[in-house]
């Protein structure tokens, strides 16, 4: 029979992947490509080039490729804070009562405390050694600016981060950790920018969007010689990157003889949902294996099981290509009260294309639940989960329980994305009862969705 299951299962060195996996190559309905705003023409590398890093920009367009090796550098790099550990869930099933196995990959273990970090390495390298002098780049809740920071301090770049103004007012110690890095942080929209104050005369007192600043990053990279801008999210490249997540799963349960039946990740920008699930979706694109995966995404900010399937600006000021993606219309705000991060308004055209083709389920859920969940987590496995990774636990726990109610002894995986000691402001208003749900009507979608620009 099976080996006895350890409560952490760790990967030796050499057992380590030293590639990624670039799930495209076995698609047989490709994502859609970028296009041009102007043109709407598909964007080549080459046309990619003025704001990307150039491998970065082949990467993005690269869709037959099936492996990328990670440069040396990068390898060693992650050998400071991975392999992350794949956790056998014992205390939440004992809690649950449970006969299902539940599992997750913990991807807190670094000072940035996400998995965001596995793609900022990979894309400040690559900027080095095209010889830029920096990289400009906006920041949501903080998580990707963090970890592109301490990219960029390793490698001994520039970094210029804009971060959305109520994440700024909101979180400081998060925007200190970034300037302790050496990055500079500037509230969005600022005045810095022609599209911020562009975006400031429009909407006097906004407390600014991803989408806007996002704007303002692009323009500052393409206007400074030497700068490009990175995304942390959203984009293949950063999907491909992330694909580490899910080839030490993989390698790891395989060594046990684990195989899934219910593979759940959170999805915002679908990076750590895509990088989990690539090698196992490969599989099912092979005929080799089937699985179930869930993608659970906030009901305040519902792409998949609410929003279109649409060519789409990226970015609220327009500057970047546009994508063919699940989207709630770029001008698409979550309300005010929503937070547990997950806001922006699109999809990986990856998992869009997935979705779309029925190898992957979603799910949205309220965030009340959501941190009903945390709490329930950080009290039985210990571990104080960020409000994103929150909405995977719980659809877990909502999978775990289902078992319980048949008695099927499913296996059950979940992406643990990362830590939230920087979110106590929302777990104070969910302490305080002063946390609510809000779901947008269908009217305000429809009117977002109204924007859409018209690709033939
Ligand atoms: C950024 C982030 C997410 C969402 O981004 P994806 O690209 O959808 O993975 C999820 N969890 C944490 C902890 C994050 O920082």
């Amino acid at each position: 029979m099976s080996k006895e299951i350890p409560y952490k299962i760790y990967l030796e060195e050499s057992e380590l992947p030293k590639r990624w996996y670039n799930v495209r190559a076995d698609m047989k309905n490709k994502p859609a490509p970028l296009l041009n705003p102007a043109t709407l023409e598909p964007m080549t590398a080459q046309d990619l080039s003025p704001v990307f890093c150039d491998e970065l920009a082949k990467q993005e367009v690269d869709d037959t490729t099936p492996y990328f090796d990670i440069p040396e550098p990068v390898l060693e790099f992650y050998k400071m804070y991975r392999p992350a550990p794949l956790v056998r869930a014992y205390c939440l099933e004992k809690k649950l009562g449970t006969p299902a196995k539940i599992y997750y990959k913990f991807e807190g273990n670094n000072t940035s405390g996400s998995h965001k970090l596995n793609s900022a390495i990979a894309q400040a390298y690559y900027a080095k050694e095209q010889g830029l002098t920096g990289l400009c780049t906006e920041t949501g809740a903080g998580q990707w600016g963090t970890a592109l920071a301490m990219a960029c301090a390793y490698l001994d770049l520039d970094l210029r981060v804009y971060m959305v103004k109520c994440s700024y007012e909101q979180k400081p110690f998060r925007r200190e950790v970034m300037r302790t890095y050496g990055a500079s942080v500037t509230p969005s929209p600022s005045m810095s920018t022609e599209v911020g104050k562009r975006i400031l005369a429009e909407h006097p007192g906004t407390s600014g969007s991803l989408g806007c600043a996002i704007s303002e990053a692009v323009e500052d990279a393409v206007s400074h010689e030497g700068y490009r801008y990175v995304l942390g999210s959203v984009l293949s490249q950063v999907l491909v990157h992330q694909t580490i997540i899910g080839l030490e799963t993989k390698a790891a349960m395989d060594k046990y003889d684990i195989k899934p039946d219910v593979i759940i990740g959170c999805a915002g920008g679908g990076s750590n949902l895509g990088g989990l699930v690539s090698p196992f979706v490969g599989e099912m694109l092979r005929g080799e294996a089937d699985y179930r995966i869930i993608a659970v995404e906030p009901k305040s900010c519902p792409s998949l099981t609410r929003g279109t399937y649409a060519y789409d600006f990226c970015d609220t000021g327009k500057v970047c290509p546009l994508a063919k993606m699940y989207t709630l219309g770029c001008n698409f705000m979550p309300s005010a009260n929503h937070a547990g991060g997950l806001r922006y308004h699109g999809m990986s055209s990856i998992l869009s294309q997935l979705y779309d083709d029925g190898m992957i389920e979603a799910r949205a859920v309220e965030q009340t639940s959501v941190f009903e969940a945390a709490e329930y987590f950080a009290r039985c496995e210990g571990i104080l989960p960020a409000p994103e990774s929150s909405h995977a636990i719980r659809v877990a726990i909502d999978e775990a329980l289902a078992c319980k109610e048949t008695g099927e002894e499913k296996t059950i995986l979940f992406g643990l994305t990362g830590t939230g000691y920087f979110d106590m402001v929302a777990y104070q208003k969910f302490n305080d009862g002063e946390m609510g749900d809000y779901i947008p009507t269908d009217e305000e979608i429809q009117k977002s969705l109204s924007t859409l620009p018209e690709v033939p």
